[in-house]
């Protein structure tokens, strides 16, 4: 199949994306580090390793191999946060399953939780990372845990869990912000 007569692919290597149309593709490293948003329509920004934490780059999915979407060139949005998940197979991204495996261990550390308790929390934690049925009751499951953390630990909490949360279960735990 002559995949050009249904517009050309920009995720394809083969393909830069010299007008810059439409969506490009992300670079990201796999601790979620945004290292160009445009890898084809401005590939001079490409980095094969991230600069902040020194992490390989990727700009597929490692489950699929379909790209990271990135800038939307006729869009007015700002430079974009990598997804959490695989527009294509659903799967999370490395940097996402990383980033919830560090808010598990930050607030068991600082609850003291048992195995029971991890647990628990591992599947609220995938719960809020979705938009789900789920994950109402477990954003209210995390925010009393929250509750109990105390000052500078429930700060630096809160910054760990921002990363692995939707938009949806954000405005449920947040509603003001
Ligand atoms: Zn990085
Ligand atoms: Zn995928």
């Amino acid at each position: 199949m002559d995949h050009r007569s249904f517009g050309v692919d920009w995720g394809d290597e083969r393909y830069p994306n010299p007008t810059r149309q439409g969506y490009d593709v992300a670079q990201v490293c796999m601790n979620g580090h945004m290292m160009n948003s445009a890898s084809r329509g401005m590939p001079d920004g490409n980095k094969s390793f991230c600069d902040r934490c020194g992490e390989k780059t990727i700009t597929s999915c490692p489950s699929c191999n379909n790209c990271i979407s990135g800038l939307d060139w006729d869009g007015p949005s700002p430079e974009p946060e990598p997804a959490l998940h695989c527009e294509h197979c659903g799967k999370s991204y490395p940097w996402t399953e990383r980033k919830k495996a560090a808010a598990l261990e930050l607030f068991a550390e600082l609850l003291d939780l048992d195995n029971k308790q991890k647990e628990q929390l591992s599947q609220d934690l995938d719960a809020v990372a979705s938009d789900v049925p789920r994950t109402k009751v477990a954003a209210v499951r995390i925010d009393t845990l929250l509750a109990k953390v105390k000052d500078q630990g429930a700060d630096m909490l809160k910054g760990v869990l921002v990363e692995v949360m939707s938009e949806s279960a954000k405005k449920m735990m947040w509603p003001n912000q």
